[in-house]
This record gives structure tokens, C-alpha cells and sequence, in this order.
């Protein structure tokens, strides 16, 4: 086919909500020719919507109807089991496809880089996510849930998704899609006590109200929360912009409600932790510093005080956010954890546009917002493809035939989207059996045995 007619040829690696709404605003252009294959490592796709998300937010989950109708269309396919930057490079994807789209998002976590970080009993709350959801990436991880109290570094919404699950009423999960291993273990828990550490104050609290809403609702919970430390946000209430307000106005009145009988999520601010000792390998203990609110740069910061408590403790999970994780070949802005780019367009170190490379989602803009945030931010990027492409009609990209060939010539067990639906069946099946949603697979291993079977 001559250059201009042949459609753009695009890849697409990582099948979360950034590349599935990226892939629809490909799609759907009215000016240009296109195919999208999406690339994922594992067999089933959708990202954090099917292994971030909680089980107990099935609503939120629901935002795969829309990544289910963009893989129903012709032009697109998935081409899953297939890990970039370890089966083929983004090198030769680069030379394979018109344009790559990297919207690979976050896979790593930060770290406190505190004394005793990497004892028994500390682990980062990305890898409890991961493991209750049946993630194979953290499906095998061990949590000890044997100790009476555990502590959650950081106040935002994944660090409210952890303190719910450990205290939770374990019936409450039993019919959703938890791994199994997670609700046996949670069963199990002997965890009383959740205590989530803010290092700043209230009113800088990272978490969505409605996050701490559906936890002071839970039965046989009660969220403390010390009216005094409060006190200083609700002087200044007037100043604050509406949502802070409210979510203030809401833990005043918690911090007013008489306690009630259950396990307890307490909620401390100005607290940073200093140091994890425990005996042996075994965590015991947190020193904490308290804080200060300084103002930095326009921003209320945390300062230490140099005044410190000790809690004990057996857990420890640091929920202060994801990290994006460098690809060989690919820019890489260590400092931000992101691929850098302007408006999605990646660019070297001196700024320059690497031709054909874009990226889209957390890889781009780093690791915040929710879902549905990365819909307008692929379609910026989306946009730019689309825009560059007109620009230059020459196509370079090889033909479907020529990359089919090539990953099997690596000897790859490529899984389709069919393969996926069927996986899909047979999770709801096995839930079903198991009277839950879904029992979902452990392993592209497990996934691959199913599919043969
Ligand atoms: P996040 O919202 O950025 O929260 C990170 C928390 O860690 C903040 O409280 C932050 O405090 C704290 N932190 C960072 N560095 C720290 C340090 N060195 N020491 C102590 N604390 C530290 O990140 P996230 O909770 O991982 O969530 C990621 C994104 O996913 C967010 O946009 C979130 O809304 C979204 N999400 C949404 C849902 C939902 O809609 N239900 C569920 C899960 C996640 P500072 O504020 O002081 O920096």
C-alpha cells in the first residue's frame, strides 16, 4: 500500500486505564487510518482497575466496560504475555510500529529510607494491594497478621484502602474477588488496631472523603481521631477550599463521637516515623517524630521537632505512593519516577522529541489521580500522535505479519483478548463454585494451564 493510505501502525504497551483510553481516542479519530496492538505482560488486562482497586469498591471496578467495548473493535488487539523491555525491546518496537504509546504507569514504591525499613514486618502497602488482589507479581508475598496493632505510613487513598482491609469484617469481603490466600489470612488476622501516620496536618490529608466516610461506616469500627490536634485546621476552616472543609468538618465529627466497641483505626497527624527496631529480624517497634507545619515554597511542610513516641507494633505498611520504574533504552527522570515529556511526547534530557515514542497515564504525569484522571491525559497525548502522524505520512513500521513473526520466532505464547474472555469465564466460574464474584488466577502459568485445559 502506498505510505499515506497504509494505517498508522501503533503499540501500545500496558493495558491499564492509560492505554485503554489512550487506544479509544486512537481509534476513534475520524482523520486517520489506524491498528493498535497493545502489549501486556500479563494474560489479563485493565491495570490497577482489576489489581489496584479494592475488592470491596466493585463500583469503581465497572470502568472496564468501557476498556471492554474499545477491545471489541476490529482494529484493535491485544497481544498479551509478552514483557517489554525483557521479550523485545521498545528499541525494536520502535522499528516495528509507526508510533509506541508507553503507558506502562507505576509498578514500584517509594521508600522511607529510615533505619530499619527492610526488617520483617515492613513492607510497602503496594505489595499488600497487589497481594489481596491476587496481583502475580505479589501473590505469594507473606504478611504476618498474627500482631495486635499495624501502622500505615501516609494518608492517602491507597493507605485508607489497607486500613480498611485489616479491619474489615472478613464476611464482608468473602463474596467479592479477594484472593483467596488474602480472605484466609485475614480471617486469620489477630491485627486490633490500625494506626495511620500523617506527616503533616489534617487539613494537607491526602485521602478523598469518601474514602473516610466508608470507613467510619464499617460495623464493628471505630476511626479516632484526637479533637485536639484538629483544633489548629478548624481555626483557619474559613480559609480552606470547599472539599478540605468539608472532609475537616466531617473528622470533627468523628473526633466528637463517643467510641464504639470493635477493632480502631486511629488517625495521628504531624507524625513521621524515625526508626523500625524490633528483635532479631522481626519488627516491634516504631520510634515516631512528631512535627511541625513550616511554610516551603507557598506549602505547609512537615519539619521534625525532635520530639519523639514509641508504638509497638508487628506491621508496618508505607503507603507514600507508587514509583515508575525506568524501561532500558527510554529517558528516565529519576527524580519525579516518570518518562520525561512534554504534553506526552517524550523527550531526551536536552529536550529534544524522540521520534515516534510517547507516553500517557502515571509514567507520564507520575502516580496520582484516579481512574477516570487518565482519560482526558491519554487523549492529550492521543491528540499529539495523531497530529505528528499527519504531519509526516511516510509509514516505517513493519507489517502485523512481519511482528506475528518475530514473536514467534522468540518463541512467545502470545495470548489474544479471546484468551482473555475465556480466562475471564473461568475466574467467574471458579467464583461461582466458590460462592464469591470471581476466583481469579494466581500466574500467567495458572492462566496458560486453564486456557489448555
Ligand atoms: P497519595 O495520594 O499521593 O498519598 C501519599 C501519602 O503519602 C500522602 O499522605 C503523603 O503525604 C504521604 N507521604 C509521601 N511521602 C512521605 C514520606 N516520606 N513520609 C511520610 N509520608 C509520606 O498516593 P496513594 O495513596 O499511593 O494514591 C495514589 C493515587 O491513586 C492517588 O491519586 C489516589 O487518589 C489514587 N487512589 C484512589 C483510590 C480511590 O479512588 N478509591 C484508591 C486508591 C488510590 P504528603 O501529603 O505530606 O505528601
Amino acid at each position: 500500500m502506498p505510505d499515506a493510505v497504509r494505517p498508522l501502525r501503533v503499540a501500545i504497551v500496558g493495558s491499564g486505564p492509560a492505554g485503554f483510553y489512550a487506544a479509544d481516542a486512537i481509534l476513534k479519530n475520524k482523520t486517520l487510518p489506524v491498528e493498535v496492538d497493545m502489549f501486556e505482560r500479563l494474560i489479563a488486562p485493565f491495570g490497577l482497575v482489576r489489581s489496584g482497586v479494592a475488592p470491596d469498591h466493585q463500583k469503581i471496578k465497572r470502568s472496564a466496560k468501557a476498556f471492554e467495548r474499545t477491545a471489541a473493535d476490529p482494529l484493535f488487539r491485544l497481544l498479551g504475555n509478552v514483557q517489554v523491555g525483557v521479550d523485545l525491546s521498545v528499541g525494536e518496537l520502535l522499528e516495528l510500529y509507526d508510533q509506541v504509546l508507553l503507558s506502562v504507569g507505576s509498578s514500584g514504591d517509594r521508600k522511607l529510607g529510615i533505619p530499619g525499613e527492610a526488617l520483617s514486618g515492613s513492607h510497602a502497602a503496594t505489595a499488600f494491594v497487589g497481594w489481596y488482589n491476587g496481583h502475580p507479581s505479589f501473590a505469594h508475598e507473606e504478611f504476618d497478621l498474627s500482631c495486635q496493632r499495624a501502622i500505615v505510613v501516609g494518608m492517602g487513598n491507597v493507605a485508607m484502602d489497607v486500613a480498611r482491609l485489616l479491619v474489615r469484617r472478613t464476611s464482608e469481603l468473602a463474596e467479592t474477588d479477594i484472593a483467596a490466600h488474602a480472605q484466609r489470612a485475614l480471617e486469620a488476622s489477630r491485627v486490633e488496631e490500625v494506626v495511620l501516620l500523617g506527616r503533616r496536618g489534617p487539613a494537607e490529608a491526602a485521602f478523598d472523603l469518601g474514602e473516610l466516610q466508608d470507613m467510619a461506616g464499617l460495623d464493628g469500627v471505630d476511626v479516632r481521631i484526637d479533637a485536639a490536634q484538629l483544633q489548629p485546621a478548624l481555626d483557619q476552616l474559613e480559609t480552606l477550599p470547599a472539599g478540605d472543609r468539608r472532609k475537616l468538618e466531617f473528622m470533627a465529627e468523628l473526633a466528637a463521637r463517643p467510641a464504639k466497641a470493635g477493632k480502631v483505626v486511629r488517625m495521628e497527624f504531624l507524625a513521621s516515623p524515625a526508626e523500625f527496631t524490633g528483635s532479631g529480624n522481626k519488627l516491634s517497634q516504631a520510634k515516631i517524630e512528631r512535627n511541625r507545619l513550616v511554610e516551603r515554597n507557598g506549602q505547609q511542610s512537615a519539619q521534625g521537632t525532635g520530639e519523639y513516641l514509641e508504638l509497638q507494633a508487628g506491621l508496618v505498611f508505607r503507603s507514600i505512593g507508587y514509583a515508575g520504574v525506568p524501561l532500558p533504552g527510554v529517558p528516565f527522570d529519576e527524580k519525579r519516577g516518570v518518562i520525561p515529556n512534554q504534553e506526552g511526547r517524550v523527550v531526551t534530557p536536552s529536550g529534544e522529541a524522540v521520534r515516534g515514542l510517547y507516553v500517557a497515564g502515571w509514567i507520564k504525569r507520575g502516580p496520582s489521580g484516579v481512574i477516570g484522571t487518565n482519560k482526558p491525559d491519554s487523549a492529550q497525548t492521543a491528540q499529539h500522535m495523531l497530529a505528528d502522524a499527519s504531519a509526516d505520512p511516510v509509514r516505517r513500521g513493519a507489517s502485523r505479519e512481519a511482528i506475528d513473526g518475530l514473536l514467534s520466532q522468540r518463541g512467545l505464547k502470545v495470548t489474544t483478548y479471546s484468551d482473555w474472555e475465556e480466562v475471564d469465564r473461568l475466574e467467574l466460574e471458579r467464583g461461582q463454585a466458590a460462592g464469591k464474584l470471581r476466583e481469579k488466577f494466581l500466574s500467567n502459568a495458572e492462566m496458560l494451564e486453564a486456557l489448555r485445559e
